[in-house]
């Protein structure tokens, strides 16, 4: 016997927060909820693709036209609208809310989409669809673990081939470094590459460095930090690697680093609060004096977003579950002089955590 399919129980959980947060009506246009929820992503166009999903009714989805034949295959959970050239589709989702009053749009919903919609559905409360959709998007099926580790492997490969000496770097342009890896991730079966940041020397101080003309020189410390996309889930790795032996002073930060990445890693435990991973790796680098260096949150939740649910940061005191999917990524950066960065995605599950990145973390000297 085979009991509701994935997305149609996607569809019933969201009714349920929906029922809980008191949302009568769903909107969703472009961003990951509708993929998630479908299996369908909205192009990002002028012309407006937005499911309606009441919490007493079926769902529908409007969508141009020209791109229904695109809306394949047919989701079994929503009917589809397809609206003509000439049509006003702000006006066909404003007659599918009808009276509803709570409605929750997706985050990244142009704002030219929802300005219209609050002037054809005056006197309604909005709010965002995360609220509902981003703590069930957090929790990851096997699917989707299966998912995130096909790609999270994908990216090890490119790690590794970094590591191994086979990418060279004294030379070359941060730029043509960065264009290497992303034809790697492409290569090793990334549909997408979604960044490739390659900060060298002191430019590794800066942790979302655009990689530019700098030449990479010896002797310096090179962060790189890259990720794509494949069949729908993302990767997200850093490695940092030195152009020579580095000197005691930065060799001991990248020690410090390596056992605060491990340390929260080790943290991130089904039970333990998000904030408590952050603090594991915040307290150790700040025991070695580093602290006011370590300038960002230690992870982001990640799937078929880069930055998703649950967020690794101070105050977030959401609990981990088994299946909550996340980068454990603390840094340490010395403006103008050097910076390093360890970075792998790790899931949560039942027999502690799993990291899905398994190239090397040792100190490695390329050429
Ligand atoms: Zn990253
Ligand atoms: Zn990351
Ligand atoms: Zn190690």
């Amino acid at each position: 016997m085979s009991g509701p399919s994935p997305r149609a129980q996607r569809v019933e959980r969201v009714r349920a927060a929906m029922a809980a947060s008191g949302v009568e009506a769903l909107l969703l246009s472009l961003g990951a909820d509708l993929p998630w929820l479908s299996g369908y992503e909205a192009m990002p166009l002028e012309r407006l693709t937005m499911l309606v999903l009441p919490a007493d009714g079926d769902g529908v989805l409007v969508v141009p036209e020209l791109e229904a034949a695109r809306v394949e295959p047919a989701p079994e959970v929503f009917e589809l609208r397809p609206w003509a050239e000439g049509d006003d589709p702000v006006a066909l989702v404003a007659g599918l809310v009808g009276g509803r009053r709570r409605l929750a749009v997706s985050d990244r919903t142009w704002s030219t989409f929802l300005l219209g919609l609050q002037e054809a559905l005056p006197g309604r409360q909005w709010t965002v669809s995360s609220r509902m959709t981003g703590p069930l998007r957090a929790v990851k099926d096997a699917a989707e673990v299966d998912a995130l580790a096909a790609v999270s492997a994908a990216a090890d490969r490119v790690a590794a081939a970094l590591l191994g000496g086979e990418i060279p770097l004294v030379g070359r342009s941060e730029r043509e470094v960065s264009d290497e890896l992303g034809r790697r991730l492409l290569a090793e079966g990334h549909d997408r590459v979604n960044f490739a940041i390659v900060g060298s020397g002191p430019n590794s101080a800066s942790p979302h460095h655009q990689a530019g003309p700098r030449r990479i020189g010896p002797g310096e410390a090179v962060v790189c930090d890259f990720g794509g996309t494949m069949a729908g889930y993302c990767s997200d790795i850093t490695r940092t690697v030195f152009t020579a032996a580095p000197p005691a002073e930065l060799a001991g930060i990248y020690s410090i680093l390596h056992d605060a990445q491990a340390a929260a890693v080790d943290a991130a435990r089904v039970g333990a609060p998000c904030e408590d991973v952050d603090r594991a790796a915040r307290e150790r680098i700040a025991a070695a004096g580093y602290g006011a260096a370590f300038i960002h949150r230690t992870g982001h939740g990640i799937g078929l977003e880069e930055h998703e649910d649950p967020y690794i940061v101070a105050g977030n005191r959401t609990p981990l579950v088994a299946g909550h999917a996340f980068s454990v990524e603390p840094g340490i950066y010395l403006p103008g002089r050097f910076g390093a960065r360890i970075e792998d995605i790790v899931v949560a599950t039942g027999e502690g955590p799993r990291p899905l990145n398994t190239a090397s973390h040792e100190l490695t000297v390329v050429g």
